[in-house]
């Protein structure tokens, strides 16, 4: 029933919906990482400071007719914006394509918003580990607690699988931390993989760490290969963790084979 005409306005809706999601992750990426307040100022240009206008911050389109630069000073504006903004827009895409299903359940725009809400806050945790190698406790500690509400709220016994896998996982973490003294991983991704924990429970949360740390040592070994880091050079691995969680997310079902392995 929805391939119609109208699977194109559903496609559009997703889409901006997307690019206004990955344009408030730009506002927590632009904010966060001078541990400045949070969103309560309008958006200022990072060069002059001159207040920017609505039609300053329409997503993409502003970065194209203003040609990167900004209006006032002219000085370049980083293309990490648009790749922020077209990244979410794309995943949210995806999302609806793999998952109209969600349409037809009880509750469906409960469950719906619920994922594009996890999908923004990985894709934000994905962009402030690669870039600043941190995990803020802003993101991941409202997101913990709104997943154990979520969780509990649907009141199911399978509750219980996911507090037990999230705790389970993040003592792991824990001692790893303690052991390596913050060196094989940060305090953020204990936080991280409680959260992943969480939201997806056993077998699928040890399955995202497993493909982590596989990847993780693909993309390690391959850099060292060609010198571009050495042993001792720290890999973002909530990056990986992040990635890994939004693909589980989108292809859910595609990927439910990998549970039965367990
Ligand atoms: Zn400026």
């Amino acid at each position: 029933m929805f391939y119609t005409v109208y699977m194109w306005f559903y496609y559009l809706i997703f889409i901006v919906l997307g690019l206004c999601a990955g344009s408030f992750i730009n506002v927590l990426l632009y904010r966060l990482d001078r541990e400045g307040g949070i969103v309560t100022d309008r958006s200022k240009c990072r060069n002059c400071a001159t207040r920017l206008k609505w039609y300053d911050l329409i997503p993409v389109l502003s970065y194209i007719f203003l040609k990167a630069r900004c209006r006032y000073c002219k000085k370049q504006i980083s293309i990490l914006y648009p790749i922020v903004e077209l990244s979410t827009a794309a995943v949210f895409l995806l999302f609806f394509i793999f998952n109209y299903s969600l349409f037809a359940t009880d509750y469906w725009l409960l469950t719906i918003g619920y994922w594009l809400l996890a999908i923004s806050a990985f894709i934000a945790l994905f962009f402030f580990d690669y870039l600043y190698m941190i995990l803020p406790d802003k993101i991941t500690l409202p997101m913990i607690v709104l997943v154990l509400v979520y969780d509990i709220a649907a009141l199911r016994w399978e509750a219980l699988n996911p507090i037990l896998t999230g705790l389970t996982l993040a003592g792991l973490f824990a001692i790893l931390h303690g052991v390596s003294k913050g060196n094989w991983m940060g305090f953020g991704d204990v936080k991280l993989i409680l959260l992943i924990g969480l939201i997806f429970g056993f077998p699928v949360a040890p399955i995202i760490f497993i493909v982590s740390t596989w990847i993780a040592s693909i993309c390690g070994l391959t850099l060292i290969l060609f010198r571009k880091a050495t042993v001792k050079s720290a890999l973002p691995f909530g990056t990986f963790l992040s990635a890994i969680s939004v693909i589980f997310i989108l292809f859910e079902h595609e990927l439910s084979f990998l549970s039965k392995i367990f």
